[in-house]
Parts: structure tokens; sequence; C-alpha cells
């Protein structure tokens, strides 16, 4: 079965004392997590070292929003995979829509990324979607499928499993419009099949969750759907109630509607 994976994308927002705030409501409300679903913070860099601190005895792993591609080096102002693993990450967010509109990330450059974090044992969650204008022209199949394609180019069935894919339609994210449940399945499903092309059964033990304002009203239906492994959450993952409500949501469904077989491993075939 694929662990449902919840996880909140603060952005910028929130240093030290929001991050401590946070962290210590969001504990109090939800002091334990069902072994069955995994919650992921993804505060600023440098509020990370207090969350990991916070939380290093609950059971919400900490992850950071972006890394540079190289090891190491004259990379002035830039974060390298190791420094975050050895500050405790265990997660990283890579190809955000926002990286790629105001960053200039492209495939390419994500593909690096994804390497480096794969090579630090960093675990990537890569961010895809289509932008309005490519759903209006109907384009969204072929752009999801370039970006999947491009993110997995190369990677060993070892290293696609180590892989959570956000498919996360631009027009959705932090605009109040969500995907509808039908339109999430579809895509994810879609991009499973991409993945079985490549990995065949695989491709079912790999993570693909729904980001784009999924808030306490919308996770029930998104969360139902087979294909949506869990939620990046950006805008609700801000305020406690609504978050500790997203996991309590996903808690509630991993017994009643989950039932997605273990894929077969390279072994067995
Ligand atoms: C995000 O930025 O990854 C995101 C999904 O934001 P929001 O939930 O605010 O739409």
């Amino acid at each position: 079965m694929r662990k449902f994976l919840i996880a909140g994308n603060w952005k910028m927002n929130g240093g030290e004392q929001f991050t401590f705030d946070l962290l210590s409501v969001i504990k109090n409300q939800k002091p334990a997590i069902s072994e069955d679903i995994d919650v992921l913070v993804c505060p600023s860099f440098v509020s990370l070292s207090i969350a990991i601190d916070q939380l290093h005895k609950s059971d919400v792993l900490v992850g950071a929003q972006n890394i540079h591609e190289a090891e190491k080096g004259a990379y002035t102002g830039e974060i390298s995979a190791s420094m975050l693993v050895e500050a405790g990450c265990s997660y990283v967010l890579l190809g955000h829509s926002e990286r790629r509109a105001y960053y200039h990330e492209d495939d390419a450059l994500v593909h690096k990324k994804l390497q480096t974090a794969l090579r630090n044992e960093l675990a990537p969650v890569v961010c895809v979607g289509e932008l309005l204008d490519e759903r209006k022209e109907n384009r969204h199949f072929e752009v999801v499928k370039a970006q999947t394609l491009a993110t997995f180019e190369g990677l060993t069935y070892e290293q696609a499993v180590q892989v959570v894919v956000a498919y996360e339609p631009v027009w959705a994210i932090g605009t109040g419009e969500t995907a509808s449940p039908e339109q999430a399945q579809e895509m994810h499903a879609f991009i499973r099949s991409i993945l079985a092309e490549q990995f065949g059964d695989a491709a079912n033990a790999i993570r693909i969750i729904y980001g784009g304002s999924m808030k306490p009203a919308n996770a029930q239906e998104l969360l139902s759907q087979p294909d949506v492994d869990g939620g990046l959450i950006g805008g609700a993952s801000l305020d406690a109630k609504s978050f500790v409500s997203i996991i309590e949501i996903a808690e509630s469904l991993t017994n009643s509607v989950r039932e997605i077989d273990s894929p077969t491993t390279l072994e067995e075939d």
C-alpha cells in the first residue's frame, strides 16, 4: 500500500518564532500521527533547525524547499543537499511552479537537482503541472507527460520509488480554485501510466500527491481518489487547525478506501 504523504509547503512565510508557534500548536492538537501516513513540513531554510529540534521526537518529518544541483562550491547564497541532510532534513521540494516561473528552473535543471538529492538520500518531491492556458488549449497531458518523463529519465527502479510526484496544476496554486477530484484522478492515473511504461508494476509504488488549494473542505474528496496519494499544501498548511484537519482526514481514509496492492518488485519479475 502506498502511504499517504501530507506535506506543508510554507514557502517564504515564517521565521523562527512563527515556526516554533505553529509547530507547538500542531503538536498540541495532534500529539500522535498514525504510522499509516507520512506528515512533512517544509519551512524556510533559516527555520529548519528550530523545526528539526522541535520535531525530533515526533512523527512529523522536515524537508527543505530547494537545493543547489552541485554538491558544494562557489555558489554564493546557495544551500547543498548534504547540508540539509546533516541538519536533519529527509525530503526536498523540487521544481515547484514558483521556482520554474520566477527562477527559470527548467526540466533539465530540476532533473540535475533530483539526481543530487537522490545521491544524498534526500527524498525529492518533484512538482509538475500545467498552466491555465495550457489546460485551456487542451495541452495539459502533453505538458505533464514531458515534465514527468524529464523527471524520471534514466532513473533505476530503486531511485524511482524514492521520488514523490506532486501534481500541481498551476492555475490552482494559491488561487482558491481546486482541480475537481475527477480532474485530479484523471491526471494522476495518466502520470502513473507514464511511469508504468518505464518501470512496469513498480509504478504502483510511486506516490503521486495533489497540490493546489487543498483545504479541509475539499481534502476528503481529493484524497479518496485511488491515485491521489496525499497532498502538497501551501496556504492551509500555515494554519494549524486546517493542516491537522487534513492529516486527520488522511488518517481516516487509510483504512476505508485505500486498498492498493503492493507493487511487484523487480526481484519477483
Ligand atoms: C503549493 O504552493 O505547493 C500549493 C499547493 O499552494 P496552495 O495550497 O496555497 O494552493
